[in-house]
């Protein structure tokens, strides 16, 4: 007996050789196949008769007919096998030819009604059907019982060896069998309230639809569904997190004044007001879980340097003084943060610690010391150490603190709580959570993945900064850009070059950059873009390539563009202190231009850079491009932003445009969301959110309805006791989705 939980491979028609293939799209039960989710639709909906067609050249429609005639030729070129047939109906007849199928013959046969549907071609003087979808019915006029053609038809993502047309034979009985079964797990009170289609209904429409509104309609349901589990499960977390305690970190607002006076600069009103938004959260006993959003260069580490030692300063009658993690997504961040943490703190009698895979590092006193992994936990362990700064390697096993009240994390955006759920295991008290980044996003994807966080944002920029000049650069312009570029470094200013990542490094590559500089590979496998027959290489390999191809855009600009300029490389595949010491000498002067792939994307300090020059500048999103940006302009000189592209394509004019015209980040993620869609997002993929969710993403609207409907229902029913079937697919899906 069949039900909902059977395994496919158990389903007749199906059977262990498709039912391996379905299991690599993660179908592995009736219901999986069920909500496997069309991608689009055709419109096969129209049929005409037969006579019609002549005035529908190039148009989709459908005819119905009898088969006349049927059967297989070869082409002249001996390899292609054609199948020809006349279909008829009272209008008149038509010619249909398939390329490739001789099975056809098979099953189509003479006498047979059949409905076809394509667009209509135009051959010499007379028109035909060039490979048209087709079903065989049982007379003509035939409505009801139509599945691949005379309707609007699913067409599903495929993958070899299963097509649309299968899973729609495959997926049609189902419905027929399961539909009416499958209970509906949304509370009754919304599917009311939002006029749902009930899901029995709206699984048969999202599959076989009668009208696209009725698609549409369905589609708005499950997407809907799918952002209210999202926006259930980040809810219920905050509920549960709120129920724990927090130490109450008084602030002092002299220590404060104290603080500010010491730098060296004044704080923009923006950065004030979330450092206030955050000392006040932090004298709370819930535990602070709080985004601080700005863009690049807004001065974000400043005010987690004032939270910080705000934190470390309120004693509250505890044995041993306050600790603050803070971790960096990168060895070179984390020791940058060190740096200036350390300088920022120092006259505060503050203790500091840098802890990364390699280095293990103290600031005390003024002094900074190279210590032992073992001493550096140590001084974890006993509370000696105020503030520890680092990498993944803090949450490894083995780091114990003594009394973590603050846990900071800079651009993580793809951890966040889990992170701080590792933090705190076994721990009475539990941190607050101060979360940074630059990567703006929109409203809608900020309510969903981040939608347990309280948001601060910093939205305008230090006083001293002038606007980045971003210039387009023709390949005919390139010299005057070198030229300029050589003009600047005359002046003592930095330059960072951005090169793509390339696949690889062959000789129509080498050829054109001795003509026009680099030029992209087309065959990029970051870009998701892989031709046929295109071998892709393993990942090793192409680390390999990117750094053989990076060495000789370093050759090229050492010898022929830039002989008398210190030009220094910077890669994935160094070693941190190699990195480190580049970024240092680079910091001081010592470099002039420094070459790198994507690593030097985030957060990197580097005031004297007043040149970002991107190449393939087009093979990137816009806020990616954004975030590059943000490298320079971080002084009050002018700086410049050169985007080299080799692409003629309009559609990526217009994106790089919007780049030149727009300087803000947030604004600048919309427009990619418009132009690219919600996958171009920079980070989406990794928060792995299912397709319904992405969809609904555009829409405000139907995001908000979420959580206020997810906000409702927990706040009646916080086990959701009432609701066993939400429960239970809450439950599933969180077991599917981690935003990690
Ligand atoms: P981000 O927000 O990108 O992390 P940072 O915190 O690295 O930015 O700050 C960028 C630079 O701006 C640093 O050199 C910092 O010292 C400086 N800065 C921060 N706040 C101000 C301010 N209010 N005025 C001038 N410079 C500032
Ligand atoms: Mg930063």
């Amino acid at each position: 007996m069949i039900s909902l939980s059977t395994p496919i491979e158990e389903i007749p028609k199906i059977g262990i050789s498709y039912a391996k293939k379905l299991k690599k799209f993660g179908i592995k039960t009736v219901q999986d196949l069920i909500f496997y989710f069309p991608a689009r639709y055709d419109d096969f909906s129209e049929i005409i008769k037969i006579n019609q067609a002549r005035q529908r050249l190039k148009e989709t429609v459908c005819v119905q007919g009898q088969i006349t005639q049927i059967e297989n030729t070869k082409s002249f070129k001996k390899w292609m096998s054609i199948t020809e047939a006349v279909i008829q109906d009272e209008s008149g007849e038509i010619k249909a030819i398939w390329f490739n199928q001789p099975y056809l013959t098979k099953n189509l046969k003479e006498d047979d009604f059949v409905c076809l549907a394509v667009k209509v071609s135009l051959f010499k003087e007379g028109i035909y059907l060039n490979s048209p979808s087709y079903e065989r019915i049982n007379e003509i006029g035939e409505k009801e019982e139509l599945t691949h053609t005379g309707r609007i038809v699913p067409v599903y993502s495929e993958t070899r060896g299963v097509t649309s047309k299968w899973l729609r034979y495959i997926i049609k009985p189902l419905l027929y069998r399961f539909a009416e079964q499958i209970p509906e797990s949304l509370p009754t009170e919304i599917v009311k309230k939002y006029k749902f289609l009930p899901i029995n209904d709206a699984i048969w429409q999202l599959h076989f639809p009668d009208t696209f509104e009725s698609a549409d309609a369905s589609k708005a349901r499950f997407s809907f569904e799918e952002l209210f589990l999202i926006q259930l499960n980040v809810l219920k977390e905050k509920i549960k997190l709120m129920q724990k305690k927090s130490p109450a970190c008084l602030m002092n607002p002299d220590l404060m004044k104290e603080f500010t006076d010491t730098l060296p600069f004044k704080l923009t009103d923006s950065q004030k007001k979330c450092a206030f938004q955050i000392l006040k959260d932090l004298e709370k006993t819930v535990p602070m879980s709080r985004l601080l959003e700005g863009d690049v260069g807004s001065g974000k580490t400043v005010v987690a340097a004032m939270a910080a030692l705000s934190v470390i300063k309120s004693k509250a009658g505890l044995p041993a003084g306050r600790q603050v993690a803070f971790m960096a997504p990168t060895e070179i961040l984390a020791k940058q943060h060190f740096r200036s943490v350390s300088e920022m703190v120092a006259k505060f009698n503050v203790s500091v610690g840098l802890m990364t895979s390699k280095d293990s590092r103290i600031f005390k006193e003024n002094e900074t010391y190279d210590v032992s992994k073992k001493s550096l936990l140590g001084d974890i362990e006993s509370g000696q150490l105020n503030i520890v700064i680092g990498t993944h390697s803090l949450i490894q096993k083995g780091v114990e603190f003594k009394n973590l009240a603050l846990v900071i994390l800079d651009e993580q955006h793809r951890f966040g709580v889990e992170q701080r759920d590792h933090l705190i295991k076994n721990k009475k008290l539990v941190p607050h959570l101060l979360s940074m980044t630059a990567t703006p996003i929109p409203r809608t994807l900020a309510l969903t993945v981040y939608g347990d966080l309280d948001l601060s944002l910093i939205d305008e920029m230090p006083e001293n900064r002038k606007k980045i000049k971003t210039i387009i650069v023709e390949p005919s312009q390139r010299k005057d850009a070198y030229d300029f570029i050589k003009k600047e470094v005359s002046d003592g200013k930095g330059v960072f070059v951005i090169f793509p990542k390339i696949e690889s490094a062959n000789s129509k590559l080498k050829e054109s950059l001795e003509k026009n500089g680099p030029v992209i590979g087309s065959a990029s496998v970051q870009s998701g873009f892989v031709p046929q027959n295109y071998n892709i290489p393993s990942l090793s390999q192409l680390a390999i390539n990117e750094v053989k191809a990076l060495k000789e855009e370093y050759e090229r600009l050492s010898k022929d563009v830039f002989p008398d300029l210190r030009i220094t490389m910077l890669h994935g595949k160094m070693k941190p202190k190699e990195k480190e010491k580049i970024m240092i000498d680079f910091k001081n002067g010592e470099i002039d231009i420094l070459l790198s792939t994507s690593v030097v994307e985030v957060g990197v300090d580097i005031p004297r850079a007043t040149i970002m020059m991107i190449e393939g500048a087009e093979r990137f999103g816009l806020s990616q491009l954004h975030q590059f940006r943000g490298r320079v302009g971080r002084s009050d000189m002018q700086s410049y932003c050169f985007l080299f592209t080799t692409s003629p394509d309009q559609l990526n004019r217009k994106r790089l445009k919007a780049l030149v015209d727009c300087h803000n980040g947030f604004e600048l993620a919309q427009k990619d969301l418009e132009i690219r869609g919600p996958g171009s997002l920079y980070g989406t993929q990794q928060w792995g959110l299912p397709d319904m969710a992405m969809q609904g993403l555009s829409n405000i609207f139907l995001v908000e309805k979420t959580r206020a409907s997810a906000k409702e229902i927990l706040e009646k029913d916080p086990a959701l006791e009432k609701y066993p079937l939400l429960k239970e697919r809450l439950k599933q899906f969180e077991k599917r989705i981690h935003f990690e």
